[in-house]
């Protein structure tokens, strides 16, 4: 029965259907010993490049090391100020702080959950250096706004882009409107990797040539060290799998977004469904909804065979290892929100009867209420 088995993710029925070519791929790596920086990994950054038409696209170990990478290419020292949102994964926050800069937190748009861009102006200091807008879930954050701020106050703006690889703003790919973009292939993101991996994208010559010093030991020539740098390459056989996973992306994140429009035909009226933004194409890495008494749905659905999610249950600037000067109180949007939503199975292999019988589920613990 399809509607057995039901997973919040599921990666080995996407991977079964394209099976011969990753394994082929792979073989081919292992064949070639060519682990680190090979002609998998080349070949790959080509072909982000072309699918983002992003002038260069430069392999990394992870989303959270694009971040920090990004951040020093873009020389971030102690102190300096970076806006971002504190309703989103931690990597941003703990890469920020990893640098010795200071998260400076925004609170978040009631519908997008994205960064509100109203209230960014009046976070901005003389230490403010960047901006680091999240695009949570998948939908695009209004980046028109942000971009104008941003060129106003002369700061560089870094899309965290790990939940929203494939995504549009207008008429760009998102990754290609900030200074850099930072992607993530995590296994269970729109373009997952079978292991770590991260990409940073630039449409400047002078940052590309810095971003791959620093993967790279600071350095272009072997042992000759010109600038402070990491060792975070992106690992040649992941390479080559995200290059044969690259081909279907359009096709995975029209399956989500399928999914997420028959999700809303049984929600509408009765739940806040994903509010999508006019201008976006959103790639629904995440399904989310409020609702009432949430934590108590999570174990009915459970108890019925479906796995749900909380992204995420507290705020960053309420972390223990975060809390700089903040306090509970300081962003009601992000904490009003963190109490009541809900992600639900979100993947490319959801059957309709799996959707109905989780909507259903879903709707009846809600009419209990
Ligand atoms: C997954 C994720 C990251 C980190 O990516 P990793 O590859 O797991 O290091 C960063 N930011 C956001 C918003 C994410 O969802």
């Amino acid at each position: 029965m399809s509607i057995k088995n039901i997973q919040m993710v599921d990666t080995k029925n996407q991977y079964l259907k394209i099976k011969n070519e990753i394994d082929s791929a792979v073989s081919e790596v292992i064949e070639s010993t060519q682990f680190i920086q090979g002609p998998a990994v080349k070949n790959f950054e080509k072909n982000v490049e072309k699918y983002l038409k992003a002038k260069h696209a430069i392999g990394c170990a992870s989303g959270t090391d694009a971040l920090q990478i990004a951040m020093m290419a873009l020389d971030i020292k102690p102190g300096d100020e970076i806006i971002t949102t504190p309703f989103t994964f931690v990597a941003t926050t703990e890469t920020i702080a990893l640098l010795g800069a200071v998260p400076v937190y925004v609170d978040i748009d009631p519908d997008t959950y994205n960064i509100d861009v109203n209230k960014i102006e009046s976070k901005i200091t003389s230490k403010t250096k960047a901006i680091i807008p999240v695009h949570l879930y998948g939908q695009p954050c209004d980046m028109d706004p942000i971009m104008d701020i941003a060129r106003k106050h002369r700061l560089f703006v870094i899309e965290d882009a790990a939940q929203a690889m494939g995504a549009r703003y207008n008429d760009k790919m998102i990754c290609t409107i900030g200074d850099i973009g930072c992607i993530s292939f995590y296994p269970s993101k729109n373009l997952g990797a079978f292991g770590d991996g991260g990409m940073i994208t630039t449409e400047n010559d002078d940052i590309a040539d810095k971003l791959r010093m620093i993967i790279a030991h600071g350095s272009k020539r072997k042992y000759y060290h010109e600038t402070l740098g990491v060792n975070s390459r992106l690992d040649s056989i992941q390479a080559a799998i995200l290059n044969i996973k690259l081909k279907y992306l359009d096709e995975y994140c029209n399956a989500r977004y399928n999914a997420a429009v028959k999700y809303n035909k049984h929600f509408e009226g009765i739940f806040k469904t994903p509010y999508i933004m006019k201008n976006v194409k959103h790639i629904f890495h995440q399904y989310s909804i409020r609702v009432k008494n949430r934590d108590k749905m999570m174990e009915f659905l459970k108890e019925n065979g479906i796995p749900s999610m909380i992204y995420y249950p507290v705020p960053l600037h309420m972390q223990e290892a975060y809390k700089y000067h903040y306090k509970q109180g300081d962003y009601p949007v992000s904490e009003e929100i963190a109490k009541d939503i809900i992600s639900l199975p979100m993947h490319t292999e959801l059957t309709d009867e799996q959707i109905d019988f989780i909507a259903s589920k879903v709707i009846e613990f809600n009419s209990l209420q």
